[in-house]
């Protein structure tokens, strides 16, 4: 624990804290329990000119084998509240998109569910606009408050906001500390009932084992799992990481190196380049250096 309160440890292994299950160590790990310990951790990244990142559920993240000369910082403690004041949900943004899907259906109130099934953070879904094929998280955004890398609070409501396909504007603005989102009133047990389907749908077709879901954003054409079908690369290896049987944008890390995901994306991106003319961009966020 440091003096200013947050918790702070050294060299700590970033594979656990990811879904891919791989990648080195962060120089510094900081967990935030509140909003001015968060200001006291950035007010230090300023001071020592250190670089930092927040994690969220690590989902969407690949952290490469020599990890992150930085600080990796996690939201926790009053960032993982959530409160229900009529029809408008606010969340921190450290807590899980399933938690707040829970709580909003046992508040009675719809709107979530479409995203049931996804892991994460609220505030990493906010980021990246996390979604399916039901919609996606800015349709229920009311508004987001954020801390500038200057330590200023600032409350954003949706229309100053851009969402597009997987990202935000918010992208490069500061720390997303939470959300709230204007919700309607339902019954709870049509609300888990929806989502409760929504999930067994994805079962069908969500490959098992440690991945970041989909690794490539859809191209405008087509789908990117379809592509990379298309392409013959289902069941490719590079390693310990597979292109799955089931869905090919998930690869599948069975062993204990970034390198050989990176490897692996490399190979797909080339061929389905080479093959169809169409340059795979990916949806996962890459952090850290090579070892
Ligand atoms: C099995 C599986 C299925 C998935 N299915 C889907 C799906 O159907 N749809 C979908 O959209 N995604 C899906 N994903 C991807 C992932 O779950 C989402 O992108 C999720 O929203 C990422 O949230 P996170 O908290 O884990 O973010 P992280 O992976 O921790 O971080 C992702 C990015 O967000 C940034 N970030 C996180 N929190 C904050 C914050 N508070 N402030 C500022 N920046 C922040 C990080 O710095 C990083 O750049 C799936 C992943 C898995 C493993």
């Amino acid at each position: 624990m440091s003096e200013a309160g947050y918790s702070i440890m050294l060299l700590e292994p970033l594979a656990k804290h990811t879904s891919f299950g791989v990648g080195g160590p962060a120089d510094i790990y900081a967990e935030c329990a509140t909003l001015s310990e968060l200001k006291a951790v950035l007010a230090q990244c300023k001071k020592d000119k250190v670089p930092f990142f927040i994690i969220g559920g690590g989902t969407n993240l690949l952290v490469k084998d020599g990890g992150y000369r930085g600080a990796c910082i996690k939201l926790a403690g009053a960032f993982t509240e959530m409160e229900v004041i009529g029809e408008i949900f606010s969340c921190g943004a450290g807590v899980s998109l399933v938690k707040a899907l829970s709580f909003a259906a046992d508040s009675g109130l719809s709107g979530l569910e479409k995203l049931a099934g996804i892991p994460g953070t609220v505030g990493g879904a906010v980021f990246g606009n996390a979604g399916t094929r039901q919609g996606e998280i800015k349709d229920a955004v009311s508004s987001i408050s954020l801390l500038t890398e200057a330590s200023e609070e600032k409350e954003l409501p949706v229309s100053a906001i851009e969402f597009g396909y997987r990202r935000s504007s918010l992208e490069g603005k500061g720390i997303i500390t939470g959300a709230k989102f204007k919700l309607v009133p339902g019954v709870a047990e049509e609300i888990r009932a929806v989502a409760a389907g929504i999930i067994a749908e994805r079962n069908k077709t969500q490959p098992k084992g440690r991945s970041a879901g989909s690794v490539f954003k859809n191209p405008e054409s087509k789908s990117a799992g379809r592509l990379i079908e298309e392409c013959g690369l289902k069941g490719l290896k590079v390693g310990s990481a597979e292109i799955s049987m089931l869905h090919a944008n998930y690869i599948i890390n069975g062993g204990m190196n970034a390198s050989d995901v990176l490897e692996l994306i490399k190979k797909v991106k080339s061929v389905v380049l080479e093959k169809t003319g169409i340059a795979l961009q990916e949806e996962i966020k890459i952090v850290g250096e090579d070892r």
